[in-house]
């Protein structure tokens, strides 16, 4: 059993904390927000009444927060985390960040002896509620180490992607490739339906075929062939389109700083800022098949 501190329990911390009391782990929270704290005591957390008191309360201190701004207010800083923590505790940040942030936040807990990994998640609240989350990790070995028996309370899939930073690099380019897979399928089902193909056939045709891909297979955003979708749901979330444009926007900036093209990535962000200005940011990433298909799938 360890102690966990635990900051920022959302619609995904909120799950993930849960878990690690499940595990029978010590967990302290805290939050802005009254709400969830309650429920982690109702669970059989514990609730700190600050950023530093959760600091503190943990040989390993975990953060679920919404971007980089605020993850560098809680790390950096006479009252962060990295100042108030324990000595030799470890820290693992699961938000979804820009890379430069998740590498001067590590830098700044290793110059105070401190060990850090970034480990943002794929995998949603479903996957968050069911434990079975998907973690990309950066960070040193060692850290690696201590680490992944904590993330496996939260999830299925822990892979070690390098030092410090590469946990948020294969984040935003995997949600890169999948939100330009999922503009693609969306083309490919509208033209089919425009031609007069239906759904099904071309369904049929193209998930054993060379198009075949997650976005078709597991997550087809032209309702009917794969049931479990969020487009057979009114496209209710799921992942959130304005998380996708989130990660596509980091993505840009990334592909900005070091050079990458990103033609095709920056074409999706722009989709993805129309849809979401249009009321699309609630809706599941997949949503954005109203965009493509015009006012039909709204019906
Ligand atoms: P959320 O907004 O539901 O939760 C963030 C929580 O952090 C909130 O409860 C907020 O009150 C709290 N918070 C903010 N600043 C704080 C501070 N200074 N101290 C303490 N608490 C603070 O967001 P979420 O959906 O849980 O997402 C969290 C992260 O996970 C984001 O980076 C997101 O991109 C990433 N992510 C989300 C999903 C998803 O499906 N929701 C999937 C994968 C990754």
């Amino acid at each position: 059993m360890a102690t966990i501190g635990f900051i920022g329990l959302g619609n995904m911390g909120g799950p993930m904390a849960a878990n690690l009391v499940k595990a029978q782990h010590h967990v302290t929270g805290f939050d802005l927000v009254a709400a969830p704290l309650k429920a982690l005591e109702e669970r059989g957390g514990h609730v700190a009444a600050s950023t530093i008191e959760a600091a503190a309360a943990g040989d390993v201190v975990i953060t679920m927060l919404p971007a980089g701004p605020q993850v560098r207010a809680v790390y950096l800083g006479p009252d962060g985390i990295i100042a108030r923590a324990k000595k030799g505790a470890l820290l693992i940040d699961c938000s979804t960040i820009d890379v430069e942030t998740a590498r001067v936040v590590a830098a700044a807990a290793k110059e105070a002896g401190l060990e850090m990994l970034d480990a943002p998640v794929s995998g949603g609240t479903i996957g968050a509620d069911a434990g079975t989350l998907t973690f990309m990790v950066g960070g040193d070995d060692t850290a690696f180490a201590r680490g992944e028996p904590i993330l496996k309370n939260m999830g299925r899939t822990i892979v070690h992607a390098g030092p410090s930073g590469a946990g948020q690099t294969a984040k935003i380019c995997n949600n890169m490739i999948l939100a330009v897979s999922m503009i693609g399928v969306c083309e490919g089902f509208v033209l089919a339906e425009k031609l007069g193909l239906p759904a099904q056939t071309l369904w049929d045709i193209c998930s054993t075929s060379t198009s075949s891909c997650w976005a078709m297979n597991n997550y087809c955003p032209m309702p009917g062939p794969v049931p479990a979708a969020p487009s057979n749901r009114g496209y209710a979330a799921g992942f959130t389109a304005a998380n996708m444009l989130k990660d596509l926007r980091l993505a840009q900036a990334a592909s900005g700083n070091s050079g990458a093209p990103s033609l095709m990535g920056s074409a999706a962000a722009n989709l993805y800022q129309l849809f979401v200005d249009g009321g699309g940011g609630p809706l599941d990433f997949s949503g954005i098949m109203q965009l493509v298909r015009g006012p039909a799938s709204k019906a």
